[in-house]
């Protein structure tokens, strides 16, 4: 099969590799659609270490094909999309209902759960990013990490509730669970930040403030009816903004979807005591955080969120379901669609800004 093989940093290209098989617990895709998001592009970069030669790709929908033994939720012919988050249902976080922090399956080792690779070349193990590799033909993922949904929902709109618009949706749904009527920024207009929200306005919120240093795209958030009011990072203040459009008092909500030095200052800046702030993404990246503690004394929360804190079985169909009956507008942020060679430029384009959320349409 074809995929795309990052043999180092920067070094990435569309190889044939062996055709994989799906072992206990596992099936095999064929990819319709994957998102490209910025994790593969921290891997693909070096960013973040992982183990080479790798296939990217970590927002992969599709359609199962084959099962391994032990599989007993799907079968061959169900439309899937995939999940970063994959819940053992047994680990101490699971039972708890916080699937989303599941202590069953570490990140980016590139292995598979039993710890060995399934994609290979010729006998040359190759890794699989997040127990996934979607940047190819077909895939072989741990059934938990699938999850099923309706036949007719287009793949290549829904691909990014593997990832990054599930991160953005729940954030503001599952996370904050932001009341209707209330105000919320959101630092970062891009795929992630729009699906925030998107998340928000789902929920209600009646004051949505975008926040971009590039203008356009957080002129875009209002053009598509997620946000309210646009604010140009790269020369209005933000804080000052935020201000004048909630009496004075600040949001109650705030989202960093960026996670560069200053960005959550600015998002705690932002908001009114008692308020909420949640870190989105960077999931392996660090800030140095200056807080003052009269911010927190005065009853803000901080708070942070993986995938969305979503349970994927219980809330992607739902997410599919309001996609449908265009609720969510998922197709909205979608602005530029790659063929599996065009992966590298993919990823150059999301590097230098000039794509919101690109999507790899694969013609089977
Ligand atoms: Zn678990
Ligand atoms: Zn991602």
């Amino acid at each position: 099969m074809r995929a795309v093989v990052c043999r180092g940093p920067g070094k990435i290209a569309v190889e044939e590799i062996d055709d994989p098989k799906p072992l206990e617990g596992e099936v095999k895709l064929r990819i319709a659609a994957v998102g490209v998001c910025h994790t593969d592009l921290n891997f693909s970069s070096g960013n973040v270490p992982v183990p080479f030669p790798i296939v990217l790709g970590h927002e992969g929908a599709g359609v199962i094909v084959e099962v391994g033994p032990g599989v007993r939720g799907l079968r061959p012919g169900d439309h899937v999309v995939c999940s970063i988050i994959g819940p053992c249902e047994e680990c101490f976080q699971c039972l708890r209902d916080d699937p989303a922090l599941c202590e069953g399956a570490p990140m980016f080792t590139g292995k598979m759960l039993d710890g060995t690779t399934r994609l290979s070349k010729g006998g040359e193990p190759i890794h699989t990013l997040h127990y996934q590799g979607s940047f190819a033909e077909y895939a072989v993922v741990p059934e938990r990490f699938v999850t099923k949904i309706r036949d007719d929902a287009p793949l290549e709109i829904v691909c990014g509730l593997a990832c990054g618009v599930t991160t953005g949706l729940g954030a503001a749904i599952h996370r904050a669970k932001v009341e209707p009527g209330s105000s919320v920024v959101v630092i970062g207009s891009g795929g992630v930040g729009l699906s925030t929200m998107m998340g928000a306005r789902f929920r209600g919120a009646t004051t949505v403030v975008a926040v971009d240093r590039i203008a356009r795209k957080a002129r875009k958030a209002v053009e598509l009816g997620f946000a309210t009011h646009a604010v140009d990072a790269s020369v209005d203040d933000v804080v000052r903004a935020v201000q004048d459009v909630t009496r004075g008092r600040g949001a109650d909500y705030a989202f960093d979807a960026v996670g560069v030095p200053g960005t959550l200052e600015q998002a705690i800046a932002a908001t009114r005591p008692g308020a909420t702030v949640v870190v989105i993404g960077r999931a392996m990246g660090s800030v140095e955080l200056r807080v003052e503690t009269s911010a927190l004394l005065r009853h803000r929360t901080l708070t942070g969120t993986f995938g969305g804190s979503v349970h994927p079985r219980r809330h992607l169909p739902e997410f599919v379901e309001l996609c449908m009956q265009g609720r969510l507008d998922l197709a909205g942020i979608l602005d530029t669609r790659y063929t599996l060679d065009e992966a590298p430029r993919a990823l150059d384009d999301l590097h230098h800004g000039r794509v919101t959320r690109g999507v790899i349409v694969l013609e089977n």
